[in-house]
């Protein structure tokens, strides 16, 4: 995986040290044929093509719920910016202040990619949205809900865990780490450009019924 990261940079040292780039022969543009145009249909209107929606568009859309069980959007706190490993590095997550064992809710309807344990983030899931744009990282939980797997598709509010200390979480102050990203391809599911999920938390954390999943079983891993 890492090699991938200097594959950009190769190129350019290798653009720089091949032949001079000649310029292509102009090109004629093709000749745009009025008469062979259709004729628009007399009656029906043309169809609506819906226009795509920006990223931060689309998340305002989703209305995401805060994850946490009772918590209202204001009890969010701005810990997106703040510095972490003594300012190597900014947070770019949210954390979430809950008592231990407080559900932890899926901010948006979607699946439920993996679930994994880490030394960071201790016990933790990744989610998508239906549209697979945003990935969504919960970490340091308790546990996870009874029946979760991976692949499980997964509505608004619905449990999916617990607030905990796990990973470098202090033991005395139980949170949920609350990260969310850009889906950009499945190699890179959990480490996507994230961004400040604050403005798109408009929903207070309420508990849903859990989406009824009938073909579906866990896989067994
Ligand atoms: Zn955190």
């Amino acid at each position: 995986m890492r090699a991938l990261h200097i594959l950009p940079a190769l190129a350019v040292v290798l653009a720089a040290c091949g032949p001079a780039i000649r310029p292509l022969a102009p090109v004629a543009p093709a000749r745009f044929d009025v008469d062979a145009l259709p004729e628009p249909p007399m009656e029906s209107p043309p169809p609506e093509a819906p226009l795509a929606l920006s990223d931060e568009e689309y998340l305002r859309v989703r209305e995401l719920m805060v994850p946490v069980d009772g918590v209202p959007p204001e009890k969010v706190p701005d810990t997106y910016w703040q510095a972490r490993d003594g300012g190597a590095r900014t947070h770019q997550a949210v954390d979430i202040l809950a008592k231990r064992g407080t559900p932890v809710l899926s901010a948006d309807s979607g699946t439920i990619v993996r679930l994994t344990k880490s030394s960071l983030g201790g016990i933790t899931i990744y989610a998508i949205d239906p549209d697979r744009r945003f990935v969504f990282y919960y970490a340091h939980l308790e546990g996870y809900a009874a029946g979760l797997y991976e692949g499980k598709p997964v509505a608004q509010g619905e449990v999916i865990g617990y607030v905990g200390t796990t990973g470098n979480a202090p033991k005395n102050t139980p949170h949920l780490h609350f990260q969310v990203m850009r889906y950009v391809d499945a190699r890179t599911y959990w480490n996507g450009p994230p961004l400040d999920p604050r403005p798109f938390l408009t929903q207070p954390g309420v508990k849903a019924a859990p989406m009824r999943t009938t073909a579906a079983a866990p896989k067994g891993k």
